[in-house]
């Protein structure tokens, strides 16, 4: 993975670094952006970390996780870094500060933010991209670095089982072992640190699961949440529980916010790239996993994406 001479010189020669990451922040965006703040700090420069949203609790284990603010800071730092997005709009802020604007992602939206863009549609994970930008600034791998860029690794390939996983992403992930990452670690802590409460509404969602040929589309409403005392960080990975079934090829996951709107994920096996039909609405994401807001009531939402999806797959009959 060769890394942009020009990004590189941007980043060595800057002070100050402002680096946000997108809403509904995930282990990908979470990790990289800890692992790069915790390089810079290392080699002596500022570094503030923005988010939009609370950091769910199933991350909270990844170390400086409690230094994210939520509000632009005023001051202009040296260096604005958009990790894990590519536009604005997906930071959840109107307008970010920075002397020069600098874009590190892997989704296939394409947008023109940034005076350096660095994106790679076909990388892994941003933490692989931020593995090998560490490396070329020459700086130390301890191990609580590793074990950011470890977990943003993990959480963006599914365990490494995705098709973008390359045989980079396990050299990376090799080294981030040698540098004493003990994976069980991050496995408890990702995905066997499931609350009851999740559980049921896992379960709930599960049952009210609807399945149309190759079509299948789970949901999780307002009164969902208050059955079981969960809220939508609990529904992580619904849109993956759904494609799992054996001859879906897309699975479609709504989930309400507030009255008459709803995010939709889409999880394609790969047949169908859902990152158009999640362009059509607005949002973006890669070709098996992307993601928009539709606006409507539920049954209104849920005909018009079904249609949608069946359109992709070639078997809507009008
Ligand atoms: P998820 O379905 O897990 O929320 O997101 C899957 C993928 O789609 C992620 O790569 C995410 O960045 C992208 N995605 C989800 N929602 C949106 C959205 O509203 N806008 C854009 N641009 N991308 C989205
Ligand atoms: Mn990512």
């Amino acid at each position: 993975m060769k890394v942009p001479d020009k990004l590189v010189s941007a980043i060595l020669e800057a002070r100050s670094f402002l680096i946000v990451i997108h809403i509904n922040p995930d282990g990908d965006a979470l990790g990289s952006a800890l692992a790069l703040s915790r390089v810079l700090k290392n080699m002596g420069r500022e570094v503030t970390l923005l988010n939009n949203d609370p950091i769910p609790q199933v991350y909270r284990f990844l170390p400086g996780w409690e230094n994210f603010i939520r509000t632009p800071p005023q001051t202009t730092p040296d260096v604005l870094i958009l990790l894990d997005c590519g536009e604005i709009e997906r930071t959840g802020f109107e307008n970010l500060p920075g002397k020069l604007k600098l874009v590190v992602d892997h989704h296939l939206t394409k947008q023109n933010f940034g005076d350096i863009r660095w994106g790679l549609s076909d990388a892994s994970s941003t933490g692989e991209m931020v593995y090998n930008l560490i490396r070329v600034l020459g700086a130390p791998m301890d191990k609580d670095t590793a074990l950011c860029i470890y977990t943003a690794i993990v959480t963006d390939t599914g365990g490494f089982r995705y098709a973008s996983t390359s045989p980079s992403s396990f050299r990376a992930a090799a080294e981030l072992l040698e540098a004493g990452v003990n994976p069980w670690h991050v496995t408890e802590n990702v995905y066997e640190s499931i609350s009851s409460e999740r559980m049921a509404l896992m379960g709930k969602a599960l049952s009210a699961m609807k399945r149309n040929g190759e079509v299948a589309v789970i949901s999780v409403t307002d009164s969902m949440y208050k059955e079981t005392g969960t809220s939508a960080e609990d529904t992580e990975n619904f849109a993956n529980l759904a494609r799992s079934i054996k001859g879906v090829e897309v699975a479609v996951f709504l989930r309400q916010i507030g009255s008459g709107s709803f995010k939709v994920s889409m999880r394609s096996k790969g047949r169908v790239n859902v990152a158009a039909i999640a362009e059509a609405m607005g949002g973006g994401g890669h070709h098996n996993a992307a993601g928009g807001i539709m606006k409507g009531r539920f049954d209104e939402v849920e005909k018009r994406v079904t249609t949608m999806v069946e359109d992709a797959l070639g078997s809507h009959k009008p």
